[in-house]
């Protein structure tokens, strides 16, 4: 996994972030990679201008088909109820 620098705003909750992590490709995050915003679990296109762009509705409906997404829903899921129950 390879942390980049990448200042982006989520367009579904609005919280700020810093980083991206590439979760199974070894590469920068580029126009049109779909990026999981950890705060609120909602995944994104990266858009030509680096900012984060919510998808189509025919767009989700095929990343909430895809499996490698569902997996990485429920990854996020464990480490989000592990993060509540800390606080
Ligand atoms: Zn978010």
């Amino acid at each position: 996994m390879e942390t980049t620098d990448l200042p982006v705003i989520c367009p579904v909750c609005g919280v700020a972030q810093e980083a991206a992590t590439s979760l199974s490709e070894l590469q920068r995050p580029k126009p049109g990679s779909l990026m999981l915003c950890f705060d609120c679990g909602s995944f994104n296109f990266l858009a030509d201008d680096y900012s984060l762009r919510i998808p189509t509705p025919e767009e989700q409906q095929g990343i909430d088909a895809d499996p490698e997404v569902r997996r990485i829903k429920r990854a996020w899921g464990k480490i989000k109820a592990m993060r509540d129950n800390a606080n």
